[in-house]
């Protein structure tokens, strides 16, 4: 009863069939290579456009703070949760991409931003008082980090209202296969239909090996070949991106990314659904995807940790517990007899 993380679960076989399959003969290296063509066709049917460039790493701290620092410089600001994985689990990776950049945090509940301080510090910005470091960028996450799911029309309407004042919109999507499946929109829906103009499109957490892709969208490719200066820079150009665009292929094929994601979201619902079955375990935040924020009552801690069960305490007396594309249904059955 593994329920510690989705980056603790192995990549889908899938995956791993797709590598050795490009696994034969001599490529152009450095994302000149046939199979990172053959994903820009793959990303085109799955984002229903091609106005778009794309960029591959092997992590989302990568692909966040490169995104980030092509449209934020060195003395302006970032607008993004204050729980946002940007502000609190990256080591301060988007200031030092950015070389100086500023997170400014807003409140929400949920890790969603409150409408009303969006729009008071949007507001705020003075771009001549040169005291303060105005904002040029709205970075959300979706999934955020509570688990819950933006759905499409807030997505929208808050790019909107960042748009109207000049920023650019940012949206880590570490999660964001488990978003699609929980709201039910399509990627372009939520992405640059509803004004992204920059996604870090996580795969990893949804069963790849390592696959995270930068697209910008529209008039955000301007900064394309400055992400990718700014990538080789970083130490983020892989050589070989066939294997990198190889994993991105396979999840999108028969679209596996939303089925994994499918499972790994029906598995939180049923593991909350027992937790809560006692009547005294009570949920921190919805359960929109794949996570669950739970303050437990005594005797299911007691049950879950006597069994050995794994997962990570979290703020205020709280635990997280994290299902992913290979979460059993032994695991459920079990956990339904231990809390029985
Ligand atoms: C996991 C995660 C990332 C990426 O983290 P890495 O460990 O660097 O791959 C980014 N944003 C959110 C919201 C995440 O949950």
């Amino acid at each position: 009863m593994n329920f510690s993380s989705d980056t603790s679960a192995p990549a889908h076989p899938a995956v791993l069939e797709a590598l050795a399959g490009v696994n034969n003969g001599m490529q152009p290296s450095y994302g000149a290579d046939e199979v990172t063509t053959r994903l820009r066709d793959e990303l085109t049917r799955v984002l229903e456009t091609d106005d778009f460039d794309f960029w591959l790493c092997a992590s989302g701290t990568a692909a966040n703070a490169l995104a980030l620092s092509c449209f934020c410089p060195p003395m302006g600001a970032i607008l993004c949760h204050e729980e946002a994985h940007i502000a609190r689990d990256e080591r301060s990776a988007p200031e030092f991409f950015t070389g100086g950049g500023k997170l400014q945090l807003l409140p929400g509940e949920g890790a969603q931003i409150d409408e009303t301080a969006l729009r008071e510090a949007i507001a705020g910005i003075k771009p001549d008082f040169v005291h303060e470091t105005p904002a040029h960028v709205l970075s959300l996450t979706n999934l955020t980090e509570s688990g819950t799911a933006y759905p499409a029309a807030q997505v929208k309407h808050f790019s909107a209202l960042a748009k109207d004042a000049g920023l650019t919109v940012h949206l880590d999507g570490a999660r964001f296969a488990n978003a699609l499946v929980s709201t039910g929109a399509s990627p372009a829906e939520i992405s640059w239909k509803a004004g992204i103009d920059v996604l870090t499109l996580g795969l990893t957490k949804t069963g790849a090996m390592g696959c995270e892709i930068i697209i910008l969208f529209g008039s955000a490719r301007q900064k394309f070949n400055e992400l990718k200066a700014r990538a080789k820079r970083a130490g983020h150009m892989p050589p070989k991106m066939r294997y990198l665009a190889a994993q991105a292929i396979a999840m999108f094929a028969d679209d596996r990314w939303l089925s994994l994601a499918t499972t790994a979201n029906q598995r939180a619902r049923e593991v909350s659904n027992l937790l809560c079955r006692d009547g005294e375990t009570e949920l921190v935040h919805p359960v929109h995807g794949n996570e669950i924020f739970v303050r437990l009552s005594d005797i299911n801690l007691r049950a879950l940790t006597e069994a050995g069960a794994t997962f990570y305490p979290w703020i205020g007396g709280s635990h997280r517990l994290v299902t992913s594309w290979c979460t059993p249904q032994e695991t459920i059955d079990r956990l339904s007899e231990l809390l029985a």
